[in-house]
């Protein structure tokens, strides 16, 4: 496995970052996670952009000028991705000392990306159970920051409970999973939290949306509230890694009588179009 790490390409364990990395001392960076079907990053300029965005939040200037795209076709090349998923982790480096305060803007940031294995979804994945949870994380979630012990925590809490992932409230609003996006179906309409700083704006999310109009279903970018959750007839997730991911249960509410729903199934079907559409390009 061959990462990239500051301008080198080195084996996985020959890269090292310095203790005094603000990225291990105080969680000060991003990350961005790209999926990889038949040797081609999918919905690329999207992810691109997000990083950037990350990166200006941030004020990590050095880090916008490396050529990502670039970076990302070699790191499949040099090993040899056919399905993956790529990983990019920017901190804003080393300093001489821990300081809250980061000593300079002139700090190099520490750039690290590297690539793992990845089976993709050809057939309906298995609906899976959720755990309702609190939203305890901060106010902007929308920076895709690589402070995640929120997440970890509400994801532990989940998986305590039973569940492959939570589904987060925050004042009676749905937010989002710990690591993924929701939508629900009501009335043949999808309801998905809006793109502000309560979520991450997950790309899978804006694909989805757009199929959904494709397929001609109408989307409320509008959080579903605690309260309408007995009023749902389907819940799916997205993410990159994920997809679509059918949701059979709530704690102990069944939903969907714990099959794949129609909308949920059509939209399966069209994401897997346009996989296949985005490998004959
Ligand atoms: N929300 C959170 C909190 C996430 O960490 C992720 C990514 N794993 C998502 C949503 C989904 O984003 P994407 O579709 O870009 O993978």
């Amino acid at each position: 496995n061959i990462v990239y790490l500051n301008g080198s390409w080195v084996a996985a364990e020959d890269a090292k970052v310095s203790v005094f990395d603000r990225g291990f001392l105080f969680a000060d960076g991003i990350y961005e996670v790209v999926t990889v079907y038949s040797g081609r990053p999918f919905l690329l300029d999207e992810h691109l952009q997000r990083l950037q965005r990350s990166l200006k939040a941030l004020h990590l200037q050095h880090a916008l000028d490396l050529d990502y795209r670039q970076l990302i076709a070699q790191l499949i090349e040099r090993n040899q991705v056919d399905n993956g998923l790529v990983y990019i982790q920017v901190t804003r480096g080393a300093e001489a000392q821990r300081s809250h305060l980061p000593q300079t803007e002139m700090t190099t940031p520490t750039i690290f990306a590297t690539v793992s294995p990845l089976t993709p979804h050809w057939d309906t994945p298995e609906p899976v159970r959720v755990c309702l949870l609190e939203d305890i994380r901060w106010l902007r979630c929308d920076i895709k920051s690589i402070s995640l012990l929120g997440n970890i925590m509400l994801k532990q809490e989940a998986a305590n409970r039973g569940g492959a992932e939570a589904i987060l409230h925050r004042n009676g609003s749905i937010t989002e999973g710990t690591s993924a996006n929701y939508f629900a179906v009501r009335d043949g309409k999808l309801w998905t939290a809006p793109a502000d700083h309560l979520i991450l704006p997950g790309i899978t999310r804006i694909w989805t949306i757009e199929l959904a109009r494709q397929c001609g279903i109408e989307v409320i970018e509008q959080a579903f509230t605690v309260n309408d959750l007995d009023t749902l007839d389907e819940l799916f997730l997205t993410s990159s890694s994920r997809e679509i991911q059918p949701v059979a249960q709530i704690d102990d509410k069944i939903i969907a009588a714990g099959r794949v729903g129609p909308i949920t199934q059509r939209l399966i079907e069209a994401f897997h179009d346009s996989k296949r559409r985005h490998l004959e390009q």
